[in-house]
């Protein structure tokens, strides 16, 4: 998919930011799966973090400090960050972003239902 008619192309626009610098915005989660939830997206669309290597090795270093910076900025010491790429892997909006989840104790492991499914099909 193309920018064109992209719903993180428009947030990064017109949406309601935590914070916005240098061509990172981040946002909070319509539909938070955590007692903190943001959304971290580069203002340059691509559709997935497949075509990472679009960005300039730079820019991929700066986006990472974005959200080293932005977990700091809201006063997460831990906490985990994810990215979804394909829809299998849960993607569902087609514009590069990274899921930061903190706040309340996360359980400390990543979640194992889709392991538990495979192992369940044996
Ligand atoms: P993913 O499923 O990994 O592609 O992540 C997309 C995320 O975007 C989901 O967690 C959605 O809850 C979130 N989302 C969808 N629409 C909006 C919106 N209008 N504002 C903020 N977050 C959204
Ligand atoms: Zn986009």
């Amino acid at each position: 998919m193309s920018s064109g008619g992209c719903l993180f192309c428009e947030l990064v626009r017109t949406g309601s930011h935590i914070r916005r610098a240098d061509g990172f915005v981040a946002f909070e989660d319509i539909n938070p799966k955590a007692e903190v939830h943001v959304l971290i997206v580069p203002e340059r669309h691509i559709d997935t973090f497949r075509q990472i290597g679009e960005f300039p090795a730079e820019e991929v270093r700066r986006m990472l400090e974005f959200i080293v910076e932005t977990a700091r900025a809201l006063g997460l010491e831990d906490y985990r960050v994810l990215c979804t790429v394909g829809p299998s892997a849960g993607q569902t909006v087609f514009h590069l972003h990274w899921h930061l989840l903190g706040g309340r104790d996360l359980g400390g492991r990543l979640p194992a239902l889709a392991l538990a499914e495979v192992e369940g099909e044996e």
